[in-house]
């Protein structure tokens, strides 16, 4: 039997394992969530989008198991309390707009036509998730899913088995039959052969750009929706009116916090000349501030990265960088817990250019590169020259300007004065490599439906 295991990044020992399920009895738990979701779906909203809150409220009752088995999982310092804020921040929203989102759109209603539009749940939803957000990805779907109707299956990923398990049992707890959400254990061949057994209505992928071609590759040909939320190299863009502290502060965390395990974290910084070294300056002392270590010490600020090998990644890329003549500004003595595996120091690059696979290619760990730039046209053609499209995090004090670059960026989402963030309202989405489609907001609701349009005559005397 196959045993799919999360190796701890805290002591790189085996933290949690389970079997993999065979193919044969997973089709079997699709089996039961298709049977499942008829029924589920003719719940009235209401009642569907209040089960979903219960099993969140549920899930917020287990904060201090969740907390702990998160820092084993993947190295999230305890003293950030999980991701129950971002977690339940979206999850209430998508609740108040669950019914609205969802009603028809009325065309016509007169004497002699009803003509409208309504949402349809797609039926059984695929859930692939990744481990850096482990629960705050998984609900952008899972809530949103539910609550339009559709049952879930989720699979996690290995280094966070835990958590869909944990979010079923809450969930389940709080009332939600068990077929309506159930999470599997999943090997990627098993994975790609539901998914090629057109097992799925609609299939939500969050992860790597690799894995995303692996899905879409095993659904060709099934027609089966798919969202994918891909991998991200989120650029920051510092004008010469911006406010200097605000933006250390915010792109900085940005770039580190969670060891820069963010898909949206800042990954590049473009800095105007004007404002250049006092950036680098100020960038240098904030990150000299992390205390990295144990994850379960509550003084610790900066974890290890969730496992060696994307340590290995990051040291990988910057080494190559400074090879290229990068200028590495962070004192390695600064951090003598950096183990040169999971414990991983952060890092500041300057003297970086686009030749540089640091500059282009997703680090994903607690290491930013700055670059000097003269004006608006050299900040877009730099931050438009990478192959995903995330966000942007634009720094200014003009509103005007923002959206006018805004409009050139080949990005999901463009912020001012902020960057880091996913805002429920909006529409999670991305352009190029990293990815199609779009969750959370009404749109969100959209594409977890599909619209059944009524063209109904009314046979008049
Ligand atoms: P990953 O290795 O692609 O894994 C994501 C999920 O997909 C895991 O559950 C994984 O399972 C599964 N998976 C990967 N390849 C598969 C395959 N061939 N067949 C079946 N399942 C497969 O990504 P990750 O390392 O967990 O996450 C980090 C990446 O996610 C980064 O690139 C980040 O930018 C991206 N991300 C994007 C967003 C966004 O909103 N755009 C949000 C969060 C993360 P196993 O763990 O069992 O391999």
């Amino acid at each position: 039997m196959t045993m799919i295991k999360c190796i701890s990044p805290v002591n790189g020992e085996v933290y949690a394992e389970r079997p993999a399920m065979p193919l044969e009895l997973a089709k079997q738990a699709v089996a039961h969530a298709r049977l499942a979701q008829k029924n589920w779906a003719r719940r009235p909203v209401e009642e569907r989008v209040k089960l979903v809150l219960a099993g969140v409220a549920r899930l917020n009752e287990m904060v201090d198991e969740v907390v702990p088995e998160l820092a084993w999982q993947m190295g999230r310092p305890v003293r950030y309390g999980g991701e129950f804020k971002g977690f339940n921040e979206r999850s209430n929203y998508v609740a108040s707009i669950a019914a609205d989102a969802l009603k028809p759109i009325i065309v016509e209603e007169s004497d002699r036509f009803e003509r409208r539009i309504e949402r349809e749940p797609h039926g059984v939803v695929f859930v692939i998730a990744p481990w850096n957000y482990p629960y705050m990805t998984a609900i952008n779907t899972v809530a949103p899913a539910l609550m339009a109707g559709n049952t879930v299956i989720i699979k996690h990923a290995s280094q966070t088995i835990l958590v869909g398990e944990r979010m079923v049992r809450a969930f389940i707890e709080a009332g939600v039959p068990a077929d309506v959400f159930q999470n599997l254990f999943l090997d990627h061949d098993t994975t790609a052969a539901l998914i090629a057994a057109k097992s799925f209505d609609f299939i939500n992928f969050t992860g790597s750009v690799e894995g995303g071609r692996s899905i879409e590759r095993a659904a060709a040909g099934t027609f089966t929706g798919l969202g994918l939320e891909l991998g991200g190299k989120d650029p920051g863009y510092v004008m010469e009116d911006a406010d200097l502290d605000a933006a250390v502060d915010t792109l900085m965390d940005g770039a580190t916090y969670n060891s820069g395990q963010c898909c949206c974290g800042i990954e590049r910084i473009y800095v105007h000349e004007s404002l250049y070294d006092a950036f680098v300056e100020k960038s240098v002392a904030w990150v000299s501030n992390y205390k990295l270590g144990n994850p379960l010490d509550p003084e610790t600020t900066l974890g290890p990265m969730a496992n060696k090998r994307f340590a290995a990644t990051v040291r990988q890329q910057v080494a190559d960088a400074v090879s290229k003549g990068a200028k590495a500004l962070i004192d390695p003595k600064l951090f003598p817990q950096d183990d040169g595996g999971a414990y991983l120091a952060p890092q500041v690059l300057v003297d970086v250019d686009h030749s540089m696979e640091f500059m282009r290619e997703e680090t994903f760990g607690p290491a930013v590169g700055i670059m000097k730039v003269k004006n608006d046209a050299e900040a877009i053609e730099l931050m438009n020259d990478c192959q995903y499209g995330l966000t942007v995090s634009l720094w200014t004090n003009d509103a005007d300007r923002a959206s006018r670059i805004g409009r050139d960026l080949e990005t999901g989402t463009v912020f001012m004065n902020r960057a880091d963030y996913l805002d429920p309202a909006l529409c999670w989405t991305g352009v190029k490599e990293t990815g199609r489609g779009g969750s959370l907001s009404i749109l969100g609701f959209h594409n977890l439906t599909r619209p059944k349009s009524y063209h109904l005559k009314k046979v008049t005397a």
